[in-house]
């Protein structure tokens, strides 16, 4: 008799941790959890192996009237569309497990960092973002959103910035200056003008900074995309309605802080009076994680039901989506590779320099749930990359979801 194997398809994850498994179709974005007993964990061992190239013969002691644990399991791929069963011969498909290892990439780096040569590391730089400070600013918000952090002595001149980010675009993938902050009476036009010849612009500025001054609105809407960051407790309705009304192509950055500031937003009916993009972003305010957790809260559950596609999963599995490739220039010309980290470099270095270290020796960009206290869940690769509320509240979502709960 011939005998038969079962061939996973290229397009399954299986992840497993003690007794807890998970096999996942990053096709189909459906998932679900098994039992991973003894004889299922040495079956999966079996087949990840590289040398069974994804697939293994489907032991004889298993019938396929048998509801034994492991006949089971295998059914269930098969029914899912995960795996098949085909004759064992030589012509059999190949299938491999899925895997992508951008840590390649750093050991390359690494490599000829170590013989004198920069490579194309600068590339991996995609956003400067300038965060110029504002009196009306606050640090534990500027962790979260487009926020400014609090300063009012920016120690940061034009020259610096521009040099700074002349090397940056060293980088084919710069896409994107991000000026945080109150710009008024900053700079001047020469600056934004010389800027927006290197990258796009993109201004993001404090409605509460703002007030009336509709000149200063026109003129950044020169150089660049303008974004309202309005912090609905402290500025809504009366200011930021008649701002919205004037400039209806500016994008809107809500950051609410409780359930009243959502309904609030609501009450004032923009949708049909702006063009522009309208974001809605929960911040962590200290005093208000109920909120946060009703809001952001991960459940596994979902993540098995339209989860995210093979590309997304390495994307979760290599890097921190929210921070990859970007740096932070501070007030006080430090840079960040991630705006509640210590920094990194200063803007008296070049840039290529700083993507290097953070590369190197950072924690910020390759930081991956495989490096928190998630890392062994085996929902990590699913999940969405770590972010600064987690950061912030010091643990995991689903964690202090499940605590509140
Ligand atoms: S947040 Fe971490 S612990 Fe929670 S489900 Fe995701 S990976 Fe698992």
């Amino acid at each position: 008799m011939v005998r038969q194997r079962v061939i996973v398809s290229p397009d399954t994850f299986i992840w497993t941790n003690g007794s807890h498994g998970i096999a996942y179709n990053s096709c189909t974005r459906t998932g679900y959890r098994f039992e991973n007993t003894m004889s299922i964990s040495e079956y999966i061992d079996i087949i990840q192996r590289p040398e069974s190239l994804y697939s293994a013969i489907v032991p004889a002691s298993v019938d396929k009237e048998a509801h034994t644990d492991l006949q089971l399991f295998i059914n269930r791929l098969v029914k899912e569309g995960m795996a098949k069963i085909v004759a064992d011969k030589e012509d059999i498909p190949l299938s491999l497990k899925p895997i992508l290892k951008i840590q390649d990439d750093v050991s390359y780096y690494r490599w000829l960092n170590g013989q004198g040569i920069d490579g194309v590391v600068i590339n991996n730089l995609h956003k400067i973002v300038v965060n110029l400070g504002s009196c009306n600013g606050s640090n534990l918000f500027a962790c979260q959103s487009p926020f400014p952090i609090h300063d009012d002595v920016s120690i940061l001149n034009a020259i610096k910035i521009k040099q700074f980010i002349k090397d940056s675009a060293q980088s084919s993938f710069l896409s994107e200056i991000n000026i945080i902050g109150n710009p008024i009476g900053k700079f001047d036009e020469e600056f934004y003008a010389e800027i927006k010849s290197i990258s796009p612009i993109r201004f993001s500025v404090l409605a509460d900074d703002m007030g009336g001054n509709y000149d200063l609105i026109r003129k950044l809407q020169e150089f660049g995309k303008l974004e309202l960051v309005i912090r609905v407790s402290t500025t809504l309705p009366q200011k930021v309605i008649s701002l919205i009304n004037k400039f209806p192509e500016t994008d809107l950055y809500f950051i609410v802080e409780n359930e009243e500031d959502i309904d609030l937003i609501h009450s004032i009916g923009i949708d049909g009076t702006t063009i522009g993009e309208i974001r809605i972003l929960p911040i962590y305010n200290s005093t208000n994680k109920a909120f946060i957790m009703d809001t952001l809260a991960i459940n596994e559950d979902d993540l098995l039901i339209n989860g995210p596609d093979k590309r997304s999963i390495f994307i979760h599995e290599s890097i921190n989506i929210f921070d990859f490739g970007k740096l932070y220039i501070m007030p006080d010309g430090k840079v960040l590779s991630n705006m509640c980290s210590p920094a990194i470099g200063t803007i008296e270095e070049n840039p290529k320099d700083i993507v290097y270290r953070e590369l190197d020796r950072g924690k910020s960009w390759l930081k991956t749930r495989n490096n928190f206290s998630c890392a062994k869940c085996v929902f990590r690769s699913l999940c969405p990359s770590f972010s600064n509320y987690e950061k912030l509240l010091g643990h995991p979502l689903c964690t202090i979801y499940n605590d509140m709960n």
